[in-house]
């Protein structure tokens, strides 16, 4: 969903390029912050677990008020628009971005290490410094939250539970769900998630920058190999 969007995000150079993605990507995990068990809020140990209880009664439950498609990607983006005003919240922010997108992407990732508390701890917060260091000033993190936020929500609107009908909610509780597919099912793993891989690299590859530094070395090994 990140790259999909690359042409239109508001980012420059292949460096915030690429942040912008892990943030699409990372974030799309946000939502589950709602309960304890999820993979958001293991991550970081109770650095992760206890906001998320906290998190979970303030939306009403798993799957309300952090899956309303409106509300959600409202208030996480109003959240990063305030956290991005100083270096050290936008950091918080970017490391729990690149955290979550070594988490999601963790099936190609060679190694263990991005799904230990420490090891993810310390990746994300060197690789969000590293970023932070190259495009100071992320000022299109709010939108990489809130497009997150809402890939969630449509993918957890596919599924049989559904998600909050928007705003609506609050007044009566009902739900909307568009597919009778279960989450965690074999599909999601064996079709959908390489699919997402896949199209994340053929996004990349499409996306100028990208192509003007890997086609000298694709070059390169085809006359290698000739
Ligand atoms: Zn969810």
């Amino acid at each position: 969903m990140g790259a999909a969007t690359l042409p239109w995000a508001p980012v420059e150079g292949p460096v915030a390029q690429v942040a912008w993605i892990a943030a699409v990507g990372g974030m799309a995990m946000l939502p589950d912050l709602d309960h304890n068990g999820s993979t958001v809020s293991d991550m970081w140990g109770p650095v992760t677990d206890v906001p998320s209880g906290a998190i979970g009664r303030l939306a009403q439950g798993h799957r309300w008020g952090t899956h309303d498609a409106v509300l959600a990607p409202v208030t996480f983006g109003a959240l990063a628009v305030a956290a991005a005003n100083a270096f050290w919240s936008s950091l918080l922010l970017l490391a729990l971005a690149i955290g979550l997108a070594l988490r999601a992407l963790h099936f190609v990732i060679p190694g263990r290490a991005e799904n230990t508390v420490i090891g993810n701890l310390v990746l994300s917060w060197a690789g969000a410094w590293l970023l932070l260091e190259h495009s100071p000033g992320p000022a299109w993190l709010p939108w990489a939250v809130a497009l997150g936020v809402l890939t969630h929500i449509a993918g957890d609107a596919l599924t049989t539970q559904g998600v909050p009908v928007p705003v609506l909610w609050l007044l009566r509780r009902s739900r909307l769900a568009l597919t009778p597919l279960r989450t965690g099912t074999a599909l999601e793993k064996v079709v959908l998630a390489p699919a997402f891989v896949l199209v994340t690299l053929w996004c990349v590859y499409l996306n100028t920058d990208v192509r003007a530094a890997v086609d000298p070395v694709l070059q390169d090994l085809r006359s290698l190999s000739g």
